[in-house]
């Protein structure tokens, strides 16, 4: 069975196969969309249909033809994907230097070559500018794809240069029953946890991040009612750095936020807790909700598992904790 790529992408998929299809490739596109929804794998899928010479009716790559069999195993010449080296969060110099040496040299075979790099908003100002030549002065037969998750952050100089391909909302359908074919059976209580983004959605799903997130938010609950330490609470979510708590516990202020002001639960987060969040609002009054999601907010702001954010947890729980 061919590979295919992830439901939720399919209008950017058509768009890429609408070039193909026209043997009409751009010299540049910049994709344009969230981190965890499977853009550079979208991006692989295609840099392979491109290279195979043997596609299906699907437009899908065939799998097993010399082109596709070089391309799996990273050995195909006229496909590179530039992104941060292990370990580092940006693209440096380097790298984008030795792409444009190899540009330089002839394709090797006559299929267009594609280059993705990603994630371009995070590329170091040397290495975005080093690229502009590249962009303005078309390499023969060449496709720069770069994949941006904040727009906002890719400079105007990068942005001019490419063809965008952005805004195709995506439907939580497909993500939701793509969740549940990989066995999910919480997949509305793990898209929400994961802020809508379904592949972050399947890693707290394999790791059974609910119970975690359950577990905090019957301490959270104990604190707010003045039952448990709230010292106690802080330690645990700082032991669960790896999920993103502050975030979450923003999510059910937020929600209680919404549900003291409207009674509505349309519109919630976490809709599996409802009952307990009323809970909450009994406890909390609007003004003290405010009060704290602007706090945890803040706290969100730093990354995980930092000292600063040990001490802003502390004072986070301790004023949960304290009449008002
Ligand atoms: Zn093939």
């Amino acid at each position: 069975m061919n590979a295919s790529y992830y439901p939720w992408l399919e209008p950017y998929w058509n768009k890429l196969h609408e070039y193909k299809r026209q043997n009409a490739f751009p010299n540049a596109l910049l994709i344009v969309g969230k981190q965890g929804f499977g853009y550079e794998a979208l991006v692989q899928l295609f840099a392979n249909s491109v290279c195979c010479t043997n596609t299906n009716s699907d437009e899908l790559a065939c799998g097993e033809c010399d082109a596709c069999q070089m391309f799996n195993s990273g050995s195909y010449p006229d496909f590179k994907y530039i992104k941060p080296e292990e370990g580092e969060s940006t693209i440096k110099i380097l790298p984008v230097r030795q792409l444009i040496k190899s540009l330089s040299l002839s394709r090797q075979y006559d299929k267009q070559r594609i280059i993705m790099i990603s994630p371009v908003d995070e590329m170091l100002y040397q290495a975005s500018n080093s690229l502009l030549k590249t962009l303005e002065e078309p390499n023969e037969g060449t496709t720069l794809i770069l994949i941006a998750h904040d727009l906002a952050k890719v400079p105007a100089t990068i942005r001019s240069r490419c063809q965008l391909i952005s805004s195709y909302s995506s439907s939580s359908v497909s993500m939701l029953s793509w969740l549940e074919e990989q066995g999910c059976q919480q997949s509305q209580a793990y898209l929400n946890l994961a802020n809508g983004s379904p592949l972050n959605a399947e890693q707290l799903w394999l790791s059974n991040a609910v119970d975690s997130r359950n577990e905090v938010f019957e301490m959270f609950l104990g604190v707010v009612n003045q039952k448990i330490d709230p010292l106690a609470f802080s330690e645990r979510c700082f032991k669960l750095k790896e999920y993103p708590l502050s975030i979450w516990i923003s999510s059910w202020l937020a929600d209680a936020i919404v549900l003291s002001s409207t009674k509505s639960t349309e519109s919630l987060t976490n809709t599996d807790l409802t009952s307990n969040l009323k809970i909450l609002i009994n406890t909390l009054h609007l003004r003290k909700l405010f009060a704290l999601f602007d706090e945890i907010l803040e706290i969100s702001k730093f990354e995980a598992g930092q000292v600063n954010q040990q001490l802003l947890l502390d004072k986070f729980a301790i004023n949960c904790f304290a009449k008002d």
